[in-house]
């Protein structure tokens, strides 16, 4: 079924079929958060999509090695190299030094991934990790005669680019165009053309995190480092790079020409991109204040939302929406997600209790085969969510006794049914955390009964051992006048 797997590429706008450059092995780069605030949920929405494209990967079979960068230096706050360094101006705003800032929204950003059970990638370089790759890169480009510098500023030439390989394929427009759409420079720009953009900024008097280049003392554009760190783990050409369709004209547009310039060859093979997850039609973003943040998803602290959310129930809701359509939240969409979600737990623990009979009136091997064509077509979730659904019917018909299962197609079932709705959707079953501290409770019950039974045949050196061993896993115990407390010591 390997060699089924087709995937849109941006850059054809088609479906082709996969074929990695290296035979069982898939390089995969996915454009990272820039951590100087708090992801939101269209964020997540779009690192969830590739955590299922990266499953997916692995379910088949490949050896994955998946690259998801972290942005902590050189994010200007427009597209046009120009205003003040995102970091620095969150330092001063919240009095913390840059890498504090950094360091904090790191911390929260893997803490939400880890909520959303998000594979963690197999490498998560930083860009304040890797300047001197930056300028290494840059100094190439410069040599090949795609770069300029003016004043301690390195910049790209657009034009001198296009005459050689088309600088706008990715979202397949003509220069004249982008032209178009581009203000006049002013008396006051450095840069010889319009669309030019920076590779390395000069640092101001004032700017906080700068490095030492042989254009003086600066800092990396934000392109660049995509381009460096990419074809440093995953060679000159790789397979998969993704991100959000927000990034197609500007920063992968960008990172094209940089990698193409310097090297002479195409990055990446295939080009993916997510749709934008909106509210009420409008984008999802910092700017637009309507970006909630997953922590108020879960609590349901936030005026747009009814309640709170289970983040398997999110992720579900995000797993019933192809990832190149736009997906619109609201209450009621995720509300059926939670009823969908439930659905398919509940027939989980069904599925372990199943009689079996001499046939079956299902055709399991042709569920499967369907799961399997869903997600070969470009990563279809919704139309596996589906067929998983259909698995479902099957196993509560099963269970009610209107249909029969033989024990082989009982088997495939929970095969079929684990690792899809396990491995790939990336779903774990939330209440069955609930049921292992029930688990938990009822095991201390019964270390609680023998203490009670030692202390009472004065055997205090084995009632002492128990809580002295409890102890020292974490569980305290304290003798009260009611009975015995105990607690899990944080
Ligand atoms: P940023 O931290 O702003 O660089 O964004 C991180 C990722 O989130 C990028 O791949 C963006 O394209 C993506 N993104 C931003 N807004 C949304 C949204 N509303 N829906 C889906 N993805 C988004
Ligand atoms: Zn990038």
């Amino acid at each position: 079924m390997q060699e089924e797997l087709f995937i849109y590429n941006t850059l054809s706008r088609s479906k082709e079929k996969f074929t990695p450059i290296h035979k069982g092995m898939v390089g995969l780069y996915v454009c990272g958060p820039t951590v100087y605030s708090d992801v939101h949920l269209g964020n997540c929405r779009t690192f969830i999509s590739f955590d299922l494209i990266y499953r997916y990967l692995l379910h088949l079979g490949f050896k994955v090695r998946y690259v998801r960068n972290i942005t902590d230096a050189g994010h200007l706050e427009g597209d046009r190299d120009e205003g003040d360094d995102k970091f620095a101006k969150k330092a001063k705003l919240e009095q913390l030094e840059p890498m504090e800032i950094v360091q904090k929204y790191t911390v929260g950003f893997h803490d939400v991934m880890r909520e959303f059970n998000a594979l963690p990638p197999s490498i998560e370089p930083t860009a304040t990790g890797h300047i001197c790759e930056q300028i290494e890169m840059i100094k190439s480009i410069i040599e090949k005669g795609y770069a300029y510098e003016i004043n301690g500023t390195v910049y790209f030439d657009v034009e001198k680019y296009n005459k050689e390989f088309p600088y706008g394929q990715l979202t397949n427009r003509k220069l004249e165009e982008l032209l178009e759409g581009t203000r006049e420079l002013s008396g006051q720009d450095e840069k010889r053309g319009r669309l030019d953009f920076a590779l390395w900024i000069k640092a101001k008097p004032e700017t906080l995190m700068k490095w030492l280049s042989p254009w003086g003392w600066g800092f990396p554009g934000w392109h660049i480092e995509c381009s460096a760190m990419s074809s440093k783990y995953l060679g000159d050409t790789f397979d998969i790079h993704g991100g959000g369709m927000d990034l197609q004209a500007t920063h992968h547009t960008n990172e094209i020409a940089q990698s193409q310039a310097c090297n002479h060859k195409a990055p990446v093979n295939y080009w993916m991109h997510t749709n934008m997850l909106t509210v009420n039609g409008v984008r999802m973003s910092k700017s637009a204040g309507n970006g909630f943040l997953p922590g108020e998803l879960f609590t349901g602290s936030h005026p747009l939302l009814e309640k709170g959310y289970q983040p398997m129930a999110v992720r579900f809701f995000m797993m019933q929406t192809h990832y190149r359509s736009t997906l619109d939240f609201s209450n009621e969409a995720l509300q059926a997600s939670e009823k969908g979600y439930a659905r398919l737990m509940n027939s989980i623990k069904t599925l372990e209790n199943l009689k079996t009979s001499s046939s079956s009136t299902s055709n399991i091997k042709e569920l499967q085969k369907k799961c399997y064509e869903a997600m070969n077509d470009d990563f279809n979730a919704p139309i596996l969510v589906a067929n998983l659904f259909e698995g479902a019917r099957i196993i509560n018909s099963v269970n009610d006794g209107k249909e029969t299962i033989s024990a082989d197609d009982l088997g495939l079932l929970k095969k079929l049914m684990h690792g899809f709705i396990f491995d790939v959707l990336g779903l774990k079953d939330e209440n069955s955390l609930a049921s292992n501290d029930k688990v938990l409770e009822g095991v201390m019950d019964i270390i609680l009964d023998l203490r009670k039974e030692a202390k009472a045949k004065k055997d205090f050196a084995m009632s002492d051992k128990l809580r002295d061993e409890l102890a020292k896993n974490r569980i305290m115990i304290k003798d009260t006048k009611e009975g015995v407390n105990w607690s899990i010591e944080q």
